[in-house]
C-alpha cells in the first residue's frame, strides 16, 4: 500500500461483475470496474480514505454541485503491458492539473501525494479490469464535487473525491479514419479569464448543445475557436489541436482558455526528441484554411487521453468544406500514436518516465471484509 495512504481501508465486492462485460464489446464509458475509491473533506481537512463497492452515492437535493458547478474532474490510463506489467501513464500531471481546477473552483487541495496514491490503489484493487487488446485501458475518472446542502451560491464547506475506472477502448473507431470538424463562429467554449483551462462540467455542459448541431449537420465535433474574435483555433472537443506546416508542427499556446493536455505535452515532447520543430502560438482559423488549399496543412490531428491520436481530415467554416490530407490519417499522427502506445505498453523506452509500474496485489481467495 503506498505510503501515503497508510489509514486506506478496502472493502471488497463480494462478487466481480467483470464476467458480464464482453471483452470486444468495451466501448467507452459503458462499463464500470467493481470498486472506487472515496475520501471526504469535513471541518476543514480530508479524512479517512477508502475503497468500496461501486454504488451509487446519495445526494441531498440542495448539494451545491448539482446546482452550480462546483466540481472538477480528471482523467487518465492504466495499462496492460506486453509484458504483464500494469503501467499508469503520467499520473503526476494529472495531480497537478487537479490542484489548477481545485483552486479555480474554490475547491480544497488534496494533500501533496494523495492523488497518485489514490489512483495507484484504485487501479490496484481492480487491475484485473485493465484490457489487453491493444488500444484498450482502463481508464481512470477522479471527480471532486461539493456537497453542501445550501441554496446560496457560495463555496462549500464539504467536498468528496471519488475514483473509479471503467475498461475502455478507443474513442474514436480507427477504422473509420480521419474526423471532420465544424468550426464554430458563434459559439465559444471558454473566454478569457474564465475557467477553459480547468476540466471542470460547466465547460463540458457548456459545449453540449453547439456539439449537438455540429454532428446533426454531419460533423463529428466542433472545432473551438477563441471566445473574443472567433479568429484563432483553440482545441476540438475534449482534444487539443496540432497541425503539421510543412515539417513545422503548431498547436495553440496556452492562454488560460485551452485545457492543458498531458497528451499535448507528451507530443511536444515526441516531436522534440525526433528533432521536429514544435511552435506553440496562436494559429488563425484562416492560415489553416489558407494552407489546407495551398498543400503546405499536411496533416491535423487531435490529441488527448480518451482518444489518443485522431486524424482530422475535414474542417467546415462558414458553409465551406476543407480537406486535409486528402480527408485521411497522415504519417505523423500514426507515428505519434505508435510511440504513444509502445510507450504506454512499455514495448518502447520510457526516456521521460512517464510511467508509473504498479504491483498489482494478491488478489484475496475469499473477499473480505
Ligand atoms: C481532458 C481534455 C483534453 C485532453 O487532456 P489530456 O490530459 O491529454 O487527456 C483536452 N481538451 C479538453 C477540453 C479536455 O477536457
Amino acid at each position: 500500500m503506498a505510503a501515503m495512504l497508510e489509514d486506506l481501508r478496502i472493502q471488497r465486492a463480494a462478487t466481480s461483475r467483470r464476467a458480464e462485460v464482453d471483452p470486444s464489446r468495451l466501448g467507452f464509458g459503458d462499463h464500470f470496474a467493481d470498486h472506487m475509491f472515496s475520501l471526504r473533506y469535513r471541518d476543514g481537512s480530508w479524512g479517512q480514505p477508502e475503497i468500496v463497492p461501486l454504488a451509487p452515492v446519495p445526494l441531498h437535493p440542495g448539494c451545491l454541485a448539482l446546482h452550480y458547478g462546483q466540481s472538477v474532474f480528471e482523467g487518465l490510463k492504466a495499462f496492460r503491458g506486453t509484458d504483464g506489467k500494469v503501467r499508469v501513464f503520467r499520473p503526476d500531471r494529472n495531480a497537478e492539473r487537479l490542484r489548477e481546477s481545485c483552486r479555480r473552483l474554490c475547491i480544497p487541495a488534496l494533500p501533496d501525494g494523495v492523488f497518485e496514491a489514490a489512483v495507484e490503489e484504485i487501479v490496484r484493487v481492480d487491475h484485473e479490469w485493465i484490457p489487453t487488446g491493444r488500444g484498450e485501458a482502463l481508464y481512470v475518472r477522479p471527480l471532486v464535487f461539493a456537497e453542501d446542502a445550501h441554496l446560496q451560491v457560495r463555496p462549500s464547506s464539504q467536498f468528496r473525491l471519488l475514483i473509479f475506472t471503467s475498461p475502455v477502448t478507443n474513442y474514436y473507431d480507427r477504422a473509420a479514419g480521419a474526423v471532420s470538424l465544424k468550426a464554430q463562429s458563434r459559439f465559444t467554449r471558454a473566454a478569457p479569464g474564465g475557467v477553459g483551462f480547468a476540466k471542470t462540467g460547466g465547460n463540458y455542459a457548456a459545449a453540449l448543445f453547439p456539439a449537438t448541431e455540429s454532428i446533426a449537420e454531419g460533423f463529428d465535433q466542433a472545432l473551438w475557436l477563441d471566445g473574443a474574435e472567433h479568429r484563432y483555433v483553440e482545441e476540438v472537443g475534449q482534444m487539443n489541436i496540432f497541425f503539421d506546416f510543412d515539417g513545422r508542427v503548431a498547436t495553440p499556446d496556452l492562454r488560460g482558455t485551452i485545457l492543458p493536455g498531458v497528451t499535448r505535452d507528451s507530443v511536444l515532447t515526441l516531436l522534440r526528441d525526433r528533432g521536429t520543430a514544435v511552435e506553440e502560438r496562436r494559429i488563425g482559423i484562416d492560415e489553416v484554411l489558407e494552407r489546407s488549399r495551398d498543400g503546405t496543412l499536411r496533416e491535423a490531428f487531435g490529441a488527448g487521453t480518451a482518444a489518443v491520436i485522431t486524424p482530422i481530415g475535414r474542417i467546415g467554416f462558414e458553409g465551406k468544406m476543407y480537406d486535409i490530407n486528402g480527408g485521411s490519417a497522415g504519417p505523423l499522427g500514426h507515428e505519434l500514436y505508435d510511440s504513444l502506445i509502445g510507450i504506454q505498453l512499455g514495448e518502447r523506452e520510457d526516456r521521460h518516465g512517464w510511467n508509473r509500474v504498479i504491483v498489482p496485489e494478491k488478489v484475496p481467495a475469499q473477499a473480505a471484509d
